[in-house]
């Protein structure tokens, strides 16, 4: 979803992207990692983002609604992540909290003939290639941290 679009969307829910709110969203959207509203608010301080949590709230409020972020419930605490267009799927790292989208259907579930599938949804949660490695002692990795 390109920025204008994403800006007309908010505006329709009544979120007016100030700068500091657009801040906020340019550094959701470039984690590229599921963070809780109180992580992505620390985050955003960090980056000099003066947008209390309220607001944060509020604006993974609205880009959910819009279907431009995804909540995953994980042990207990609620995440978001940003989404982008078209059908996809997404692969949580449970170990970095990266998301990456899926763009091919998985196809594990068998689903009795009698039941009629208009749409379907699915998470997968497990560890990336980068964590793997970490985890095999490869210190130098690809050189990203988690
Ligand atoms: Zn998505
Ligand atoms: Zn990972
Ligand atoms: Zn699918």
């Amino acid at each position: 979803m390109d920025k204008e679009r994403l800006r007309q969307l908010l505006h329709e829910q009544n979120f007016r992207l100030t700068r500091e709110r657009e801040s906020l969203l340019e550094l959701f959207v470039q984690s590229g990692r599921m963070l809780t509203p109180a992580q992505l608010h620390k985050w955003a301080q960090e980056h000099g983002a003066r947008v209390g949590l309220t607001t944060v709230y509020r604006l993974l409020e609205v880009l959910t609604k819009v279907g431009a972020a995804m909540p995953f419930l994980v042990e207990g605490n609620i995440y978001y992540a940003f989404c982008s267009d078209g059908h996809h799927h997404h692969f949580v790292c449970l170990s970095c909290h990266r998301v990456h989208e899926l763009r091919e259907c998985p196809s594990f579930l068998h689903v009795p003939r009698e039941f009629q599938v208009e749409s379907h949804r699915a998470d997968l949660f497990g560890t990336c290639p980068h964590c793997q490695s970490a985890a095999l002692g490869d210190a130098a990795g690809t050189g990203l941290t988690p």
